[in-house]
């Protein structure tokens, strides 16, 4: 292949589909819009599964690195009633298949894998034109224009090169987190402290509301709190409004929230259709990870979009363009089964089975 390979977007979907890329020996430039590596913060804690994150990690030859960034203790998972009885608590004894590890240490990673250079921070795509013939012009905010005869979509939920493809756009979910953090925990909070796991707590009343917390590398416990409910509920929250939504629970649950030491923050949640993502092929251009299967998080969406990106590169290293079919053949079942998955509202019988093992 002549030209680079062009990615729009350097989440953990685009930089590991160009670090698989580069152990083939394909050269790819990844556009993001951020101005650095440091611009945001990188979200809290991802487990990453055996079966399908770990696997990209492995065709990128990245094992090792991620190994050394596991955080230890964090695979267990606590699950209480909402009146604080204990339903499951599983120990973290290290042989599980889903090891947590910062995102931001992920994207670290791949990015210490990749020439300098590869990715060009700072390039928004505003604008993508098909000129024919599998060949595309994309346009950056203020910085000029390119064309390339391999385009990959990685740039998540509100994707600039998915209408190339479809017209499909996310429809809110329906739920959406609260996000908290309660910082030095086991110091400063220490009554929540004693009700949280060493890894992950999850609180449900198994019908629309519940409550995730996280041990993260520092001592903060990171906290989403879900709620069902339409997207102008949260047109104005505060911990007191939305600890009013948790009427009932155990006090020590609702401190995960009016503890909180930071604002809370709303995070909606957007889904591509709930059939799964389809397009008609078209040369030259397709998509991974969120913008090829947005869905409400369960736990799957950064590993899917890694799982993505190791097939597709291994695609493209076999056949060229040509390789763009055979990924999306396996793409959009894989996109489907997701899609179901991602909006069944496990019962507590389910959740019990799932963690009590
Ligand atoms: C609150 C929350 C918790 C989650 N927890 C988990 C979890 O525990 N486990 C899990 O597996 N998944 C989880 N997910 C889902 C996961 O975050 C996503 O599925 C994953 O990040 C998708 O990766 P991606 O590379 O496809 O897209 P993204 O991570 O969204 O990356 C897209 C990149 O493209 C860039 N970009 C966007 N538009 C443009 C543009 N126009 N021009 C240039 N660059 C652009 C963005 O800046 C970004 O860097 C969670 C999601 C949320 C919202």
């Amino acid at each position: 292949m002549n030209t680079p390979v062009t990615i729009v977007g350097a989440g953990l979907g685009g930089l590991t589909l160009a670090r698989v890329l580069r152990v083939n020996g394909i050269e790819a430039i990844v556009y993001e819009s951020e101005r650095s590596p440091d611009a945001r913060a990188q979200g809290g804690m991802l487990d990453i599964h055996d079966y399908n994150g770990q696997l990209a990690l492995e065709a990128a030859g990245l094992m090792a690195e991620f190994r050394a960034a596991v955080l230890p203790g964090r695979e267990a998972y606590r699950g209480l009633a909402t009146d604080g009885t204990l339903l499951f608590d599983k120990a973290d004894d290290g042989t599980g298949g889903r090891p947590e590890v910062q995102r931001g240490d992920l994207r670290r990673i791949l990015l210490d894998s990749l020439p300098a250079g590869t990715v060009r921070w700072g390039h928004k795509v505003d604008g993508v034109r098909a000129l024919g013939g599998g060949r595309h012009e994309l346009s950056f905010a203020g910085r000029g224009s390119v064309t390339t005869s391999l385009l990959v979509g990685a740039d998540g939920a509100w994707s600039r090169v998915r209408p190339l493809l479809t017209g499909a756009v996310p429809v809110y979910a329906g739920t959406s987190f609260i996000e908290t953090f309660l910082y030095d925990v086991q110091r400063r909070h220490p009554d929540v402290a004693r009700v949280a796991g060493p890894g992950t707590t999850i609180a449900s009343d198994f019908a629309g509301r519940q409550i995730n917390a996280h041990r993260e590398a520092d001592g903060t416990l990171h906290v989403y709190a879900e709620l069902t409910e339409p997207l102008e509920f949260f047109d104005s929250i505060d911990v007191t409004r939305i600890a009013r939504q948790f009427d009932g629970w155990a006090p020590e649950l609702l401190a995960f929230i009016t503890d909180s030491d930071t604002a809370p923050v709303h995070r909606p949640h957007y889904a591509l259709p709930p059939e799964g993502l389809r397009w008609g092929h078209r040369p030259g251009v397709t998509l991974i990870g969120d913008a090829a299967h947005l869905a409400a998080p369960d736990g799957e969406g950064a590993n899917l979009a890694m799982q993505d990106a190791a097939e597709l590169g291994a695609a493209l290293a076999a056949h060229g363009g040509d390789g763009l079919t055979s990924y999306e053949e396996t793409l959009f079942p894989r996109s489907a089964e997701h899609a179901v998955a991602a909006a069944y509202k496990p019962t507590r019988e389910d959740m019990i089975e799932f963690f009590a093992v």
